[in-house]
């Protein structure tokens, strides 16, 4: 059920104060608008192609990985809890979660390195610019407009980083990149979320593929606190319940810390509304110093250990081959794509540069099965 305005904090977002949509539609008679926002993005094609997009592993590796929606559905579930415990708008909390990687290409993060090489000299290629992308214009459903029409709050989370070359082209939505300001607290906890989300459900992952041992994963503070807990607690656990029970404990201790510190900040703060949280300097929803330490070094042993992992990157690798291969193959014949895409591509005033774009759209909306078939196909 919707939360009823009068519960939230004053600096919420309130959707009767919301910077409305692109362009305007008549209220809906029994769902808020941020509700509204959610149910559009849960029916939208990109959406449902979550399912068959890698996270960290290739899809088709093993059933029992996280993909990329499952990843966005653990995000929206802590940034849920944490935008009810600060009173926050949980409606939008979630739309922004639900989005927040729908401009993803196939094959995580090799897959956004080989297209934005294959995009150097036509602007780049960034997932978080792309998912916005995704949701004002590619998405095709509505009648009266392009994209899904979502509320300024929605787009705002959605786009978490920008380049100022970026931001400028983007009005309204570009300004506090250039000024210096901060997105509304439910962007914030969207943010937070995601780190949340894929730090502990990486390290399930990683240990389920046999990439991170239990004595490497020891050596994160993290980790090893709770692990002491549980082993002296439960000291015939097997690896696979220790392993869930330690996870649980380190999101249940860190996501608590963000509730505890944020709701220290805000009484320090003593915003009276959601501009005032805008004009913030600094972000508002942090961590305590010591947890944010332990979480970034989490980060980095990730990164090190799991994501540059031999095993991860040659699955990833000779995936960034075939996102090369298809742009190159749509380039010189864009014939070969669905026919709203071709017809984009080579408009009588499209030059290289649009047809680069187009074409990046379409291979970045393919799903990690499909780019592979069409792959295949086109050699
Ligand atoms: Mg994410």
């Amino acid at each position: 059920m919707t939360q009823l305005s009068g519960e939230l904090a004053p600096y919420a977002a309130h959707e009767e104060q919301t910077k409305g949509r692109r362009y305007q539609e008549p209220a809906a008679p029994y769902r808020g608008e941020y509700q509204r926002d959610r149910d559009r993005i849960v029916h939208c094609t990109a959406f449902r192609r979550l399912v068959y997009k890698t996270q960290v592993f290739v899809n088709h590796e093993g059933d029992l990985y996280r993909t990329r929606l499952t990843h966005s559905l653990e995000v929206a579930q802590i940034a849920r809890t944490v935008a009810r415990a600060l009173r926050l708008n949980e409606d939008l909390v979630e739309a922004i979660s639900l989005a927040h990687d729908l401009g993803h290409t196939p094959f995580g993060h090799a897959g956004q390195d080989a297209l934005n090489g294959c995009m150097g000299e036509f602007g780049g290629f960034e997932h978080n610019l792309q998912s916005l992308r995704v949701v004002d214009e590619l998405e095709a459903k509505y009648a009266d407009f392009p994209g899904l029409n979502l509320t300024f709050e929605t787009r705002e989370g959605i786009l978490k980083h920008c380049s100022a070359r970026n931001a400028q082209g983007l009005g309204e939505l570009g300004e506090r990149f250039l000024e210096r300001r901060q997105p509304a607290l439910e962007a914030q906890i969207a943010n937070i979320a995601d780190a949340i989300a894929y730090n502990n459900h990486d390290m399930d992952d990683g240990f389920r593929a046999g990439i991170l041992s239990l004595d490497e994963l020891r050596q994160q503070a993290l980790f090893n606190e709770q692990y002491l807990a549980v082993h002296e607690r439960y000291p015939e656990l097997e690896d696979r319940r220790l392993i869930y029970e330690i996870i649980r404990r380190i999101i249940n201790k860190v996501v608590t810390d963000l509730i505890d510190n944020t709701t220290r900040r805000l009484e320090s703060l003593a915003p009276d509304s959601i501009e005032d949280i805008r004009a913030q300097r600094d972000v508002v929803v942090v961590l305590s110093e010591p947890v944010y330490e332990e979480h970034t070094a989490l980060k980095q042993f990730l990164n090190k250990h799991l994501y540059r992992h031999q095993k991860v990157r040659e699955m990833t690798d000779r995936s960034k081959g075939m996102i090369e291969v298809l742009f190159e193959r749509y380039m010189s014949d864009p014939g070969r794509m669905p026919a709203e895409f071709c017809l984009s591509a080579t408009a009588h005033d499209a030059n290289e540069s649009t047809k680069a774009r187009v074409i990046a759209d379409y291979v970045a909306g393919m799903t990690d099965r499909f780019a592979i078939a069409e792959h295949d196909h086109v050699n």
